[in-house]
């Protein structure tokens, strides 16, 4: 390519609303311009990066037997309805009208369209496995949508659904997509850990994510340094307190005035009593329903654990208003003794849902709110005072935990998202009616997978991993260019005569180039190369020609060489193994 008829914009400032590296490289590097929030544009040289991307992908799905299709983006309804995910996907779903009123929705996924699909198309059991697949749009109404096309509106996603006879042919082709996925990121030069992790809203029984290692990523992943596990902390388990009860012999509540104090930190202090010793109470609607939850004084609520143990669901957490509603005080002060009934709004009295976490059930003569403003109970005893649905895991997981499968030491890692596994079981096929006829010509559910990799997101995690002060960093797979060339004297003819010449040769010999010959200062032009990322650089210069010469040298590296130009290309397709 040569770069003076290339539309590559480059920028000494990244724009102010640039929120992160990767974010500020792709809008300095002129591969991507913001729309609007979350959505931007791909100028020629991120496409180019991106559509490698796809390609690897591309090319490990295949391999792993997936087949491409092509899904539309505007889809009905009725669908999401028979699925009940219209509602439960919540805001985030773009909802639209045509002209008839009819209404439709922005894919953020295709559980619905595709099972409809394979529901029409597939009635035996002959014709199963099946594994399809898609690169397309897909638009989320992010809550905040931030870091440029990490987590943008519109972005780009590989989608692949598989359908089996029965759930050991499902747990089967899991392990082959796990391993396609682990092709792909490697394939993409990416330093990466696949992790356990939530289900999440598309819910299923076997999930995990393939996270990239970046100190920016938004994701804490829980690993062992010992064995194997990796876990998102969203999911980390927290072991269950050996002790199943306590000793300590149960004294009389007691109500005490804690006026204005209204964190565990504050009421412990002034009760000379150790946080440990504290119920900490949150509320939250699910579904419409208010649920208490209690963790310990010195752990934090996990919500993606308690919107698990719920069963799914919406969470949001009660308003101040709800929580005189619910316990009658403010917040602070609720607490899981005496919790007063709920009047659901067609009028009927019902229980608050309490849920505990497991930790919990050893502690004695503890202390949580009194459901009245300025007050707090001592002496709440498990059983006596309080009983919960069930006492399980609820709270996040602390680096002091140890393993939850060998018992060793953990350590933390950031991460970033780039793909997510699941095994969906048959929560679409049941809810859709996706069957197929057995051998006794009896009708069965499929039972399904489903597997995601944000192919535009790939893209500004490997910044996120590959860049330094002057630029982007590629991995070799995934660079725009693999050579770049600069003639220094862009207006004198042997100088531009031979630089031509060797572009012309690397592009004959299959290495992607581009050549600067804008007519721009050679710093500049050398800063772009680097802010651009392009793996091997040759300068051609009135210095370098009487010896038949370009300067080479590879991007990050300190030194550079002097390459006789007829060698120039031999030796480069060596370097890259070519
Ligand atoms: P996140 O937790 O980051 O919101 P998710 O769990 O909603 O992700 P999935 O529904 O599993 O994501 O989607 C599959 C993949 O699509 C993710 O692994 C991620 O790489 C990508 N992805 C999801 N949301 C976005 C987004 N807003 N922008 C870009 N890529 C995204
Ligand atoms: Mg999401």
């Amino acid at each position: 390519m040569r770069l003076s008829k290339y539309l590559l914009p480059t920028l000494r400032e990244a724009p102010a609303d640039a929120d992160n590296i990767s974010a500020k490289l792709m809008q300095r590097a002129g591969m991507i311009r913001k729309v609007a929030s979350g959505i931007y544009d791909w100028l020629p040289v991120g496409l180019r990066v991106l559509r490698k991307v796809e390609r690897i992908v591309r090319e490990e799905m295949d391999a792993a037997g997936a087949q491409e299709v092509w899904l539309p983006v505007i889809q009905p309804k009725e669908l999401w309805m028979q699925t009940g995910r219209w509602q439960v996907y919540g805001k985030e779903l773009l909802r639209i009208e045509d002209r008839k009123g009819t209404e439709f929705c922005f894919a953020p996924t295709a559980e619905e369209v595709i099972t409809d699909l394979v529901r029409r198309e597939v009635r035996s059991w002959r014709q199963l496995p099946l594994c399809l697949y898609q690169i397309g749009l897909k638009f989320r109404d992010e809550l905040r949508p931030r870091f440029g096309v990490m987590r943008a509106r519109e972005f780009l996603m590989k989608d692949a659904y598989s359908f089996h006879l029965d759930d050991a042919d499902a747990t089967a082709y899991y392990d082959v997509m796990k391993r396609a996925y682990t092709n792909v990121f490697k394939r993409c030069g990416l330093d990466f850990r696949a992790v356990e992790a939530q289900a999440g809203a598309i819910g299923g029984s076997y999930s995990h994510e393939f996270m990239v290692l970046a100190d920016t990523g938004e994701e804490t992943i829980v690993t062992c340094t010992k064995c194997e596990y990796a876990a998102n902390i969203e999911r980390a388990e927290c072991p269950a307190p050996s002790a199943n009860g306590s000793s300590a012999a149960a004294m009389a509540l007691q109500e005490v005035a804690t006026p204005g104090k209204t964190s565990v930190a504050d009421v412990a202090a002034l009760l000379k009593e150790r946080p440990e010793n504290f119920i900490k109470t949150q509320l939250y609607m699910n579904d419409g329903r208010p649920v208490m939850a209690l963790v310990r004084g010195d752990h934090e609520l996990n919500e993606a654990k308690l919107g698990a143990a719920l069963g799914g669901g919406t969470l949001d957490r009660a308003s101040e208003e709800q929580y005189q509603r619910i316990a009658g005080c403010p917040v602070g002060f609720a607490g899981p003794v005496n919790l007063p009934r709920w009047k659901t709004p067609d009028g009927k009295m019902v229980e608050v849902r309490l849920l505990a976490d497991h930790a919990l059930k050893p502690i004695a003569n503890g202390v949580s709110g009194a459901n009245k403003a300025d007050l707090h109970l001592k002496n709440i005893n498990p059983g006596r005072d309080y009983t919960p649905e069930a006492f399980v895991d609820l709270r996040q997981a602390l680096l002091e935990d140890p393993c939850p499968r060998c018992g060793g030491t953990t350590a933390f890692k950031k991460g970033i998202e780039v793909g997510h596994v699941f095994k969906l079981g048959t929560k679409y096929s049941t809810a859709l009616k996706a069957e197929y006829l057995d051998k006794e010509q009896k009708a069965q559910p499929m039972v399904m997978g489903c597997y995601g990799i944000g192919v535009s997101r790939v893209v500004a995690a490997a910044i996120e991993q590959g860049h330094d002060d002057d630029g982007i960093k590629w991995p070799a797979a995934i660079a725009p260019f693999t050579a770049g060339i600069v003639p220094v004297e862009n207006d004198d003819a042997e100088v531009m005569a031979a630089a031509t010449k060797l572009y012309d040769e690397l592009n004959a010999a299959g290495i992607e180039t581009l050549i600067d010959e804008r007519a721009e200062r050679p710093g500049v032009r050398f800063k772009d190369m680097d802010l651009v990322g392009i793996p091997h650089r040759f300068v051609v210069s009135k210095k370098t020609l009487p010896t038949a010469e370009a300067e080479y040298k590879q991007r990050g590296a300190k030194e550079t060489a002097r390459w006789p130009l007829g060698e120039a290309v031999a030796r480069l397709k060596t370097q890259l193994g070519k």
